[in-house]
């Protein structure tokens, strides 16, 4: 365990100061919003929701570095919680998640319209007249553990007809990873309203802190403009991706024990072949794929009793090639 601790506790990425960002263009802090004078959509995309995931912050200020415009509609950048973001020490990356709680388990109303104080609260409340005015949010996030790039669509078919649209990431699943629904950020307001067409789509663009994380972050936020048909040409992505793997997730395993761990260093997106294959032990107890083509998401390769060591999906058959 303490090998993989190790692992996925090294920090590549370099932390970046925001600082310069801080005033902000549109009257709220970390927040910068430009209007072209076509109308269209407007679209968000969103950093640093969890403070540590610093590859959000970083593929932010490289878009602002830039100086992409949108060629129709209003394009905002958005370093979410940079309070948190502020405490980020490489000798403990995982300690600067938030601040006083998850920025991501806020977004409802009885939170937002109630008497709560948090560092976390006040800044969902400040952000909140921005997000109502969104109809496009790209959430960008990282993961604990290696592996492929991923789409978090959740239950929202919304959301899963973006994820199939977005060149990448090209892995997709469907279903609940726990038990947040309707607290995080891509439930809230109009996201979450099937006859209104505004979207939100968390992704998670790679490890943490590994330096690809950062690019692949960029990259997808580069495609989710190109896609909203608002990038200007010399903005446009480079798509390398050519058909989309959609899983729903079936079931998650949970421990049970003090000492679950993997016979392998699975990463997000391995797809175990055949039923029965024994893929960990929770303590003596063996953990077994429960049907062929078992689709491995987010492993956590060290988990104390109770958590989620991984999540288990089935391929939904469905590709989509990119023209
Ligand atoms: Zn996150």
């Amino acid at each position: 365990m303490e090998n993989a601790i190790a692992k996925y506790s090294t920090v590549e990425l370099d932390w970046i100061p925001i600082d310069a960002y801080e005033d902000g263009n549109c009257g709220i802090p970390y927040v910068w919003s430009y209007a072209s004078s076509t109308s269209g959509p407007h679209l968000m995309i969103c950093g640093i929701v969890h403070g540590n995931e610093i590859a959000g912050a970083i593929a932010l200020d490289r878009l602002l570095q830039s100086g992409i415009r949108p060629v129709r509609g209003r394009l905002t950048f958005c370093f979410a919680n940079p309070d948190a973001y502020a405490r980020f020490d490489p000798s403990q990356p995982t300690a600067s998640r938030h601040v006083d709680q998850d920025l991501n388990r806020l977004w409802a109303l009885d939170v937002l319209d109630g008497c709560a104080e948090s560092v976390e609260i006040r800044r969902a409340r400040a952000l909140r007249p921005l997000i109502d005015d969104v109809d496009a949010l790209l959430d960008i996030h990282s993961m604990q553990g290696e592996g492929r790039p991923v789409a978090v669509a959740g239950g929202n078919p919304k959301a899963l007809a973006l994820a199939m649209q977005l060149p990448s990431p090209n892995f997709v699943v469907s279903g609940e990873l726990h038990d947040a629904t309707m607290l995080r950020l891509r439930d809230y307001g109009r996201f979450s309203h099937l006859n209104d067409a505004a979207t939100a789509l968390q992704v998670e663009a790679g490890q943490h802190w590994q330096k690809q994380t950062a690019d692949t972050a960029y990259d997808i936020a580069l495609g989710f403009i190109d896609l909203c048909r608002m990038a200007p040409d010399n903005f446009r992505p480079n798509v390398t991706e050519t058909s989309h793997t959609h899983v729903q997730i079936s079931e998650h395993v949970y421990t049970s024990s003090d000492h679950f761990r993997f016979v392998d260093d699975f990463a997000n997106g391995d797809c175990i072949d055949k039923t029965g294959t024994v893929i960990g032990y929770d303590g003596d107890t063996p953990v077994a794929t429960p049907y062929d083509q078992c689709y491995l998401v987010m492993p956590v390769q060290f988990r104390k009793r109770g958590g989620r060591a991984v999540s288990l999906a089935k391929s939904c058959s469905v590709t989509r090639s990119i023209a």
